[in-house]
C-alpha cells in the first residue's frame, strides 16, 4: 500500500519538496522527496508511521531523518539494497512527484528543472 493512501499523508504534503539533485542523472529517481520543518506533533506521528515496503512487503518506516526528512518508500539501504531499485520505487517516487507538480504550492526554480 502506498502512504498516499495514509490520512496523515495529506498533512504531510503540506511540506513536501520535490528535490531535484542531478539533471543528468540516468537512474532513477534523480530526486528526493524531502520535508521542510513541520510542528514536532506531526513529525512524531510521522516518524511512527509504518507501511509495507513497496518492493517486499515488509514493514517499514517511511519517513526518516538523516540530515532532512525524508520519505523512502523501501527498505534501508543497509538492510535490502535491492528494495530501493525496485521500479515499484521509481513509479512511487514518480507518482508523488505528479501529485505535487499539480498542487497549490508555488516550487521553487531548482524543482522546475530549468537552467537558471
Ligand atoms: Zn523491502
Amino acid at each position: 500500500m502506498s502512504i498516499r493512501n495514509e490520512p496523515i499523508w495529506k498533512e504531510l504534503k503540506r511540506y513536501l519538496v520535490i528535490e531535484i539533485y542531478s539533471r543528468d542523472g540516468i537512474e532513477r529517481p534523480r530526486f528526493r522527496i524531502v520535508f521542510r520543518p513541520m510542528p514536532q506533533e506531526l513529525l512524531q506521528r510521522a516518524f511512527a508511521l509504518t507501511i509495507p515496503c513497496l518492493a517486499c512487503g515488509d514493514p517499514i518506516h517511511p519517513i526518516r531523518e538523516t540530515f532532512k526528512v525524508y520519505f523512502a518508500g523501501s527498505c534501508p539501504l543497509d538492510t535490502k539494497i535491492a528494495c530501493s531499485r525496485s521500479d515499484k520505487i521509481s513509479d512511487e517516487y514518480q507518482a508523488i512527484k505528479d501529485e505535487m507538480d499539480g498542487c497549490e504550492f508555488e516550487p521553487m526554480p531548482e524543482q522546475m528543472g530549468f537552467d537558471l
